[in-house]
C-alpha cells in the first residue's frame, strides 16, 4: 500500500511551515515541499517586524491589527531567541498627519491588542530626548515612542519547519511540485528533485488533501497543472528595501511620514547597520527575479536623507533586497492600500479531495493563518480528539524552550561554559539559536575544536549543524537565510565557504564512501 498523506503543503515559506507544523502537532501525516530553499521567496525579504501595523488602523483593519497586536506576545514568548522588542520613534512631522491622529491610533494600538508585557506609548520631547538630536532640524520638536517587535524571519520559518521535522513531518526542500491531479477523494502529487537549479527525478505521493501556500505562486503553481488554480486572485506588489551604515547610535527605530503620506521604517540591524524600508507597487513579472530598482533605491535614500543629520546616499547603500507581497485583491485602486489580511479559499467539489490556497497575510499572523487553514479542513482530515487547536501558542520554537528574562543571560552563559567565546560572538549565537547554541559548540574546549573559521566568526561547526539540522545546502542558504553574515564576511570569505560546502555536499551524497565527513569527525 502506498503511503497516503493527510496534507501535502506546497511551500516552504513562513505560511507553508506554519501549516505543516501546525497540522503535525495534531497528529496529522504531512508532507511538505519547497522547490528552493526554506524562506527563499517572501519570507525571507519582509520589514522583519512582528507588528500591529499601525497604518493598517487608517483603512479600518481593525481585525487584522488586533490579531496581529496580540500576535507580538504570542510569538515573542515562543521564540524569544530571535523575537525582540524594539521601541519606535513616531515624530510628529509638520505637514503630515495631525497630532491628534496618531495620539488616537497610538490609543487603540495600545489598548486592543491584549498587551502585557510590551510598554506602551509615550510622548517624546525631541528637542531633548537623544532620538531628536540626530534629526535633520526642522524635522520635528515632539513625537511619540511606541512598542513592536522585530523578528529575524528567515529563521522564523526554518524553526517551524524544524519542529514540524522534530514532530514526524517530511520536510523536502529543492522539490517542486510540478503536477497534481484529484482521484476521487484523494490526490496525486508529481514533485520533482532540484539539485543546482537542475531538474531531478519526479516520484508521486498521494495525499487526502492539498494546501497551495506558495505566496506570490498562488495563482500560477496550480493554473499550470492540471488541476485549475484557485479562483480568487492574487496582487503582487513589490516592496524594497535599503541596508546603510548605522544611521544613529541609540537602539530605536523610526517610523517616518514620506511626503507622499507613505511611511518608511529605519530600523536598527544586525549591529553595524540601519534597515530601510519599504516601497509598494504593483508587479507583473516573475516573482523570483524581483530586485530593488535604482528608482526605488533613490526613493528611499530621498525619503530618509530628508529627515536625519546624516544623509543617506547611493554610495552608502551596502546591500539592498526586494519582495513580492502575495496579497488578496481586494480590488483597493493602490497598492499601499489592499488589503494585508489573510484569505483562504477551499475547493472541494462534490466530495472531492480539497484544495486549500493560502492569500495575503503577514510573517505576524501566520500561526492563526495557520490555525484557520486546519479549521477549514477539519471536516476532511482524521484530527486527533482531545487535542488543543490553539497548541503553537504554548509550545517554544527549537532554541526557544526558555523565558523571556532568560534570553538575556543566555549570551554569558555560553562565555562561562566555553571562554573562548567572545562576547560578540557568544551574543550572535544566542541571539540565533537560543539554547540549541550549546548543540553546535558542544564539547569544544577551545577555538580549534570548532573547526575551520569561515570568517566573521562562522565555524565549521556551525556550517555542519546547518546543513545536519537546517537544510542549509549553499553558501546563500546559511550566509542570508540561516544567518545574515553575509553582511560581515569578504567576498573571498564567502566564496571559500560555497567552495568548502560544495565538497561537503558531495560526501555526504547517498551511497557515497566517505559518509564519516566532518559531522563524525565533529561529534555532532
Ligand atoms: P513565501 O514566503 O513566498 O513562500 C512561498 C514558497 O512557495 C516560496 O518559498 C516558493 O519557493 C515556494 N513555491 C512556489 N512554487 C512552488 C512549487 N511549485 N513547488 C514547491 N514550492 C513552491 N509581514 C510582517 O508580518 N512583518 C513585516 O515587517 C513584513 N514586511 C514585509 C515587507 C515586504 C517588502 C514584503 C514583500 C512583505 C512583508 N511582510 C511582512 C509580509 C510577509 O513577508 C508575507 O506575507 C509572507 O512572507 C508570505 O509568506 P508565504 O509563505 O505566503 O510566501
Amino acid at each position: 500500500m502506498p503511503v497516503v498523506y493527510d496534507l501535502v503543503v506546497i511551500g516552504g515559506g513562513i505560511n507553508g511551515c506554519g501549516i505543516a507544523r501546525d497540522a503535525t502537532g495534531r497528529g496529522l501525516k504531512v508532507l511538505l515541499c519547497e522547490m528552493n530553499d526554506l524562506a527563499s521567496g517572501t519570507s525571507s525579504w519582509s520589514t522583519k517586524l512582528i507588528h500591529g501595523g499601525l497604518r493598517y488602523l487608517e483603512h479600518y483593519e481593525f481585525r487584522l491589527v488586533r490579531e496581529a497586536l496580540m500576535e507580538r506576545e504570542v510569538l515573542w514568548k515562543i521564540a524569544p531567541h530571535i523575537i525582540r522588542p524594539l521601541r519606535f520613534v513616531l515624530p510628529h512631522q509638520t505637514n503630515a498627519r495631525p497630532a491628534w491622529l496618531l495620539r488616537l491610533g497610538l490609543f487603540l494600538y495600545d489598548n486592543i491588542g491584549g498587551r502585557k508585557l510590551l510598554p506602551g506609548t509615550r510622548t517624546l520631547d525631541l528637542r531633548r530626548d537623544s532620538a531628536g538630536r540626530v534629526l535633520a532640524a526642522g524635522v520635528a520638536t515632539k513625537g511619540f515612542e511606541y512598542s513592536d517587535c522585530s523578528v529575524d524571519d528567515a529563521r522564523l520559518v526554518v524553526l517551524n519547519a524544524r519542529d514540524a521535522a522534530n514532530r514526524g513531518a517530511e520536510i523536502l526542500t529543492r522539490s517542486a511540485v510540478v503536477g497534481a491531479s484529484r482521484s476521487g477523494d484523494h490526490w496525486n502529487v508529481d514533485i520533482q528533485h532540484r539539485e543546482d537549479g537542475a531538474a531531478g527525478p519526479t516520484k508521486t505521493v498521494h495525499a487526502k488533501t492539498l494546501i497551495n501556500a506558495t505566496g506570490p505562486w498562488v495563482g500560477s503553481v496550480l493554473g499550470d497543472l492540471a488541476c485549475g488554480g484557485p479562483k480568487a486572485k492574487v496582487r503582487l506588489v513589490q516592496g524594497s528595501h535599503i541596508v546603510v551604515p548605522r544611521l544613529y547610535e541609540h537602539d530605536r527605530a523610526y517610523m517616518l511620514q514620506n511626503h507622499d503620506g507613505r511611511i518608511i521604517f529605519t530600523i536598527p540591524y544586525e549591529d553595524k547597520f540601519t534597515l530601510i524600508g519599504t516601497t509598494d507597487h504593483d508587479y507583473t513579472g516573475d516573482p523570483s527575479k524581483v530586485k530593488a530598482t535604482d528608482a526605488e533605491i533613490r526613493y528611499l535614500c530621498d525619503a530618509v536623507s530628508g529627515c536625519f543629520v546624516k544623509p543617506v546616499t547611493r554610495e552608502s547603500v551596502v546591500w539592498s533586497y526586494s519582495g513580492v507581497r502575495p496579497l488578496y485583491d481586494d480590488g483597493a485602486t493602490a497598492a499601499q492600500e489592499a488589503t494585508r489580511d489573510y484569505v483562504v479559499e477551499l475547493d472541494a467539489p462534490n466530495g472531492a479531495a480539497p484544495l486549500l490556497s493560502i492569500f495575503g497575510g503577514k510573517i505576524t499572523t501566520y500561526r492563526r493563518l495557520a490555525e484557520a487553514a486546519l479549521q477549514h479542513l477539519e471536516p476532511y482530515l482524521p484530527v486527533a480528539a482531545g487535542l488543543d487547536a490553539g497548541w503553537t501558542a504554548h509550545a517554544p520554537l527549537p532554541g526557544g524552550d526558555h523565558s523571556i528574562e532568560a534570553q538575556a543571560g543566555l549570551a554569558d552563559a555560553l562565555i562561562k561554559d566555553w571562554p573562548f567565546l567572545s562576547p560578540m560572538e557568544a551574543q550572535r549565537l544566542a541571539g540565533t539559536y537560543g539554547t540549541n547554541a550549546r548543540d553546535i559548540l558542544g564539547g569544544a574546549r577551545e577555538r580549534h575544536d570548532l573547526g575551520f573559521a569561515f570568517g566573521a566568526g562562522l565555524s565549521e561547526r556551525e556550517v555542519v549543524y546547518l546543513f545536519n539540522n537546517e537544510w542549509a545546502q549553499t553558501g546563500d542558504d546559511i550566509l542570508w537565510r540561516r544567518t545574515k553574515l553575509g553582511l560581515h564576511m569578504t567576498r573571498n570569505e564567502a566564496a571559500g565557504l560555497a567552495t568548502w560546502l560544495e565538497d561537503y555536499r558531495k560526501t555526504q551524497a547517498p551511497g557515497s564512501a566517505s559518509s564519516t565527513t566532518a559531522a563524525a569527525r565533529l561529534g555532532l
